[in-house]
């Protein structure tokens, strides 16, 4: 065994076991519970766990996904997050090698796990774990590009909060409310600092992307279920206009119906998030962190 392959088996065991405090953090971040006390319980019929219990990933098989005592099921969260930190880690160390790089990218990823799962689970996100990847990314910027690496990660820092909060308020314009929760503009400032100014104009681009690809079709199923007829019908126009662009031709009168349609969609989804009585952020930090994710993973810039 290589030196290499020894430390990715300690990495994908420290992942599984890291994933495993996450979850912890995530569930108890949520109900404002202290990490450390008191010792891990089910959350419907109370009781303690046993240690075997705790085991990433095998006890959820072994406990066949439900609760030892009440047979209460047992969240999917659970092994999703202990074996996506595991990969998470892995294809870090696979990417980045034996490297101070590897260690801060596994930091940051740990970070944007819990934010992610806080804010798909409770639209919550805690702030300070924001402030700490900030802090981390200049640090490393510090370190990797001495001074001019910490003034471009101070100039990203400024430049990713007034981007996320430019967009945040302009909210009020179409809507009268911000179009994103606070906690993302902490994120993006957080991404500023990682990465730079010259970088966080394409991370906030992925990131823009992915939540069109991820939160637009669950925006359309639920004005479907919402019986909201017009959106629907224009949507599916709208896509298979677009389909028609890309497949057959370059046609005018095709790019002409493509702007109408698109138009008129615009503007009933904006009248129906007006008339919405309990208007809801979208969770907007699983963007941001799969534009960080791209951006780690797939550019040459990093
Ligand atoms: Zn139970």
């Amino acid at each position: 065994m290589t030196l290499e392959h020894y430390i990715l088996s300690w990495l994908c065991v420290i992942g599984l076991c890291l994933g495993s405090f996450f979850n912890v953090v995530i569930l108890r971040s949520l109900s404002n519970e202290s990490i450390i006390f008191p010792a891990s319980k089910c959350p419907k019929c109370g009781n303690k766990l046993y240690w075997w219990h705790n085991i990433p990933v095998l006890s959820y098989l072994m406990l066949r996904g439900k609760c030892y005592f009440c047979k209460e099921k047992i969240s999917i969260q659970y092994p999703i997050i202990e074996l996506g930190t595991m990969f998470l880690f892995a294809i870090s160390f696979l990417k980045f090698g034996i490297s101070w790089k590897t260690l801060f990218v596994i930091i940051w990823l740990s970070g944007l796990v819990i934010m992610t799962a806080t804010d798909l689970k409770a639209k919550l996100v805690d702030c300070n774990i924001a402030i700490i990847l900030a802090v981390s990314g200049l640090v490393y910027n510090l370190i990797f590009s001495d001074l001019s690496g910490g003034v471009n990660s101070i100039l990203g820092l400024a430049a990713g909060a007034l981007i996320l909060e430019i967009i945040a308020r302009s909210g009020y314009i179409f809507a009268g409310t911000r179009a994103m929760g606070e906690a993302d503009t902490y994120v993006a400032a957080a991404l500023g600092a990682m990465f730079g100014i010259h970088n966080i104009l394409w991370i906030l681009l992925y990131g823009l992307i992915a939540s069109m690809i991820f939160i637009v079709p669950v925006f359309l199923y639920n004005q479907y279920k919402n019986n909201n007829k017009v959106i629907c019908i224009l949507a599916v126009l709208f896509i298979l206009t677009v389909l028609v662009y890309y497949k057959l031709c370059i046609n005018y009168w095709v790019i002409g119906i493509l702007i109408f349609l698109g138009i008129l969609l615009s503007i009933s989804i904006l009248k129906n998030i007006r008339k919405e009585e309990n208007r809801n952020y979208l969770p907007y930090v699983p963007a941001l962190a799969f534009g960080a994710l791209y951006f780690i993973f797939f550019s040459t810039n990093f």
